[in-house]
């Protein structure tokens, strides 16, 4: 595949926008080579500027769970934008998703909309510190919760990528109410709250986490947490972002049947338009303005728009449930496939997967927090994106990153996917 008109676009880029891009992951700096540059998107396929048509993995990075240009979403924006894009005052259509949403997830009573998953972490943590009037957070080494000052500290994803897990720009004093524990290891988060006594609002993570790859919580993990929540007056956080809505209906929190304090919401809860969400039952939600002290606010927040995608989005799962039966099956296919691909060519492999979320480390040892997933080699994820991509197959341009699978995906698909990252495999180490 050629990538001519791409390389040109990136380099007129690059004179006008900070490394050519307006996220840090899509400049392939972790993989090398250009980025591409999309013309368009239908189903399970992406259309790049110069006519080449690839297989999607990434999906917007988890938004487009039933493929891109889904005709209902589609319409439902069209329809709202010919009645105006913005007015600043409440509209029904709020009301709508927000009751949805409230009837899909369990243990919330009451949502606010914002603009992003950053938008919605950061206040999320504001929340925290306003309800329980205590000031640090726990944080996991390897989780993403957003780019806001408090969780640069060893955040995953593109933070990672890029080798500055402590942003400058984010003060000291910032930094020292962020306390990082180790993924999957309840003694060290039990250690710190001894070491902390009375001084955490809130511990947050991704219940599942796939911003280092996808790494699965460990039995009883997110159970012991609640446990430790509910004996030290501290609020649990889960960073829904990337689960909410994909996982299950009720993402993550009804997977594995345990309960968060606020939930916070993006990707798929906006449908592909810019969204972010947090909730709570009614007695913490009460805490923001207006009803209480602790502030928040957005100019386009709830926009018409946005609303409308969201509400068409959240309406389609609600309505197929076997829409998550369906991408289950799917993306376990996908697993065996890969799985016997890199078996039979000698690659040392960990694949892990939850739901319609995968990823591959290069590496044989168990993948379970952020240390075992840098253990793995990034020379190998490099010779296997590039090589996939010749394919016309396009993951994540990074190794801390996930598989996001949609719908529009077919066996044929699937099939086609698993040849490649055969013909891939056997120029691997
Ligand atoms: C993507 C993501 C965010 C940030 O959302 P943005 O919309 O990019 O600001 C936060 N948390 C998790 C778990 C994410 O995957």
């Amino acid at each position: 595949m050629v990538y001519q008109r791409s390389s040109a676009l990136f380099q007129e880029a690059q004179t006008v926008i900070p490394g050519g891009v307006n996220s840090p992951v899509r400049a392939f700096k972790a993989v090398g080579g250009t980025p591409i540059f999309v013309e368009k998107a239908k189903g399970a396929y992406l259309y790049d500027v110069d006519g080449n048509q690839l297989i999607d993995y990434i999906n917007s990075w988890g938004p487009m769970i039933l493929g891109h240009a889904h005709v209902p979403v589609v319409n439902a924006v069209i329809e709202k934008a010919q009645k105006g894009t913005s007015f600043g005052m409440p509209t029904e259509i709020e009301t709508d998703i927000a009751a949805l949403a409230v009837r899909m997830v369990p243990g919330i009573e009451k949502i606010r909309f914002v603009n992003s998953g950053t938008e919605a972490c950061m206040s999320a943590v504001r929340l925290a510190r306003g309800y329980t009037g205590k000031d640090k957070i726990i944080k996991f080494a390897g989780c993403y919760h957003g780019h806001s000052d408090s969780f640069l500290i060893q955040a995953g994803s593109g933070a990672v990528t890029f080798g500055t897990p402590n942003s400058p720009g984010v003060t000291k004093g910032t930094a020292k109410d962020t306390l990082l524990a180790t993924y999957n290891d309840l003694e060290n988060v039990a250690q710190l709250i001894q070491d902390n006594k009375d001084e955490i609002a809130c511990i947050i993570l991704e219940p599942v986490a796939g911003n280092m790859g996808c790494i699965p919580p460990a039995d009883r993990f997110l159970q012991g947490l609640r446990t430790l929540c509910d004996a030290n007056n501290i609020l649990l956080i889960f960073d829904e972002v990337m689960t909410g809505f994909r996982l299950a209906k009720g993402g993550a929190q009804e997977l594995y049947n345990v309960n968060a304090d606020i939930v916070t919401f993006g990707k798929v809860i906006g449908g592909g338009l810019p969204v972010g969400a947090f909730a709570a039952r009614a007695e913490i939600m009460n805490h923001l303005a207006p009803l209480g002290p602790v502030y928040q606010a957005g100019t386009l927040s709830g926009n018409p728009l946005a609303m409308a995608a969201g509400l068409a989005m959240l309406t389609e799962l609600n309505s197929n449930a076997e829409v998550f039966d369906s991408l289950e099956k799917k993306t376990a296919y996908l697993h065996k496939g890969l799985r016997e691909v890199m078996v039979k060519n000698g690659v040392a492999h960990t694949i892990n997967r939850v739901g319609s979320m995968l990823s591959i480390h290069f590496s044989e040892a168990p993948v379970v927090d952020f240390k075992t997933a840098a253990h793995a080699s990034g020379e190998n994820f490099k010779l296997f994106f590039h090589g996939m991509l010749q394919e016309g197959v396009y993951i994540a341009p990074s190794a801390y990153e996930t598989w996001f699978l949609c719908d529009a995906l077919t066996y044929l698909d699937l099939d086609k996917t698993i040849e490649a990252a055969n013909s891939v495999a056997q120029k691997l180490a």
